[in-house]
């Protein structure tokens, strides 16, 4: 059914950037180190080989899972929830307030991360959130106004299905979308009556009948069918757009790029406080990788604060805690995670 992190995949692509053992990944020297293969790593990885001259390596936990049906049928998303293969499968702490409960905190253990496993709903931050982030950072490259080119950039509009008559619940404008990026979105091609008779409820219930113009433009308050990252054309079609498929397949021919899957890393390695390697295993056996310029730690917003606390970058008391030698003082890591919880997998060992 898979390929498991060799150097090819069931469809006959080859992919030159996969390497197939340790060593093989090991030969090359790398500028920038990447861990974690996810949505941002890939996407760093992608950007950064662009110049032939920089030579990237990405070390990711989870296998190769291109041809994997479960990922790429959409409807198939479920199965992946619990399942060891797919997902880290987290659980919060008791939840005092909620009668003690464990929820599960799905996490995508694959190359292409959470991006392989979630919903697949394309949706964008308000301007609002990023011009408080560029605040807050006092840059204004972050602000809404810069970042709607990166926004465009990403992305393929794909049009709506000509048998789609209303598209009263689809608004958007043409101008805040892209025509050429890897993530491919579009409307359900077969919408159901009852999505409408959904939207018209939530809209009656709770008297807000107001339609953004376009929800991707910065403004996404209201009731309306949501665009999805699946392909509707081209040789993926059908097939869920992630990650790995538009950041990493897409650009997998790259001499300077090198990718090995089931590599789990465990620390960071400091030269007084510079990052000057990574430390991984890969087949139960423990290799350290050096980083000419840069490692990049893109673990997602579980693990990136746990990678650098086992390196010593932390708050000393959380460290001292747990028996790791402070570094590099940071109180910032690992604090003021919020999140949305969803529990759909109570299969799951509480
Ligand atoms: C169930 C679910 C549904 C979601 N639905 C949607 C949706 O519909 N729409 C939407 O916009 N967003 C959705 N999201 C959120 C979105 O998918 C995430 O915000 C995004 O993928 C996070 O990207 P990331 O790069 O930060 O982390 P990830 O994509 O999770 O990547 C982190 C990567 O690091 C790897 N890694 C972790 N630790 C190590 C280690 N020690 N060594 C090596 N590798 C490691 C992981 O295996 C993973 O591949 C959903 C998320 C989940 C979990």
């Amino acid at each position: 059914m898979t390929t498991n992190g060799v150097n090819g995949h069931a469809n006959g692509n080859h992919l030159p950037a996969l390497s197939t053992t340790a060593e093989d990944f090991l030969k090359h020297s790398y500028d920038y180190i990447i861990i974690g293969g996810g949505t941002a790593g890939l996407v760093v990885a992608a950007r950064l080989t662009e110049n032939a001259d920089v030579t990237v390596g990405v070390l990711e936990a989870g296998k190769n899972r291109l041809d994997d049906p479960l990922i790429n049928t959409p409807a198939a998303f479920l199965a992946l929830y619990g399942n060891p293969e797919y997902d880290w499968g987290f659980r919060t702490e008791p939840q005092g307030e909620n009668n003690n409960k464990r929820h599960h905190i799905p996490r995508g253990k694959v190359l292409g991360g959470s991006s392989a496993i979630n919903y697949m709903m394309y949706v964008r931050g308000s301007d609002q959130d990023y011009d408080d982030w560029a605040a807050i950072v006092e840059d204004s490259s972050w602000s809404s106004a810069n970042m709607k080119q990166y926004m465009r950039k990403h992305q393929t509009l794909e049009p709506i299905d000509e048998s789609v008559i209303d598209r009263s619940n689809m608004p958007f404008v043409g101008e805040n979308h892209g025509t050429s990026g890897p993530v491919r979105t579009g409307f359900n091609d077969t919408p159901m009556a009852i999505e409408a008779n959904f939207i018209k409820a939530c809209e009656e219930t709770t008297g807000f009948d107001k339609k953004p113009t376009d929800p991707w433009s910065g403004d996404h308050l209201g009731f309306y069918n949501s665009l999805g990252c699946v392909a509707k054309s081209g040789p993926n079609k059908g097939k869920r757009s992630y990650a790995a498929r538009g950041y990493f397949e897409a650009n997998a021919q790259r001499p300077n790029l090198h990718v090995l899957c089931e590599a789990t890393v465990s620390s960071v390695e400091l030269t007084g406080d510079r990052a000057t390697g990574v430390n991984f295993s890969y087949d139960g056996s423990a290799h350290t990788v050096k980083a000419n310029r840069e490692v990049i730690v893109s673990c997602g917003a579980l693990q990136t604060p746990q990678i650098l606390e086992l390196s010593g970058i932390g708050d000393p008391e959380v460290l001292n805690k747990a028996g790791v030698e402070c570094k590099v003082e940071n109180k910032a890591v690992g604090i003021n995670f919020q999140d949305h919880s969803m529990t759909v997998c109570p299969s799951l060992p509480a």
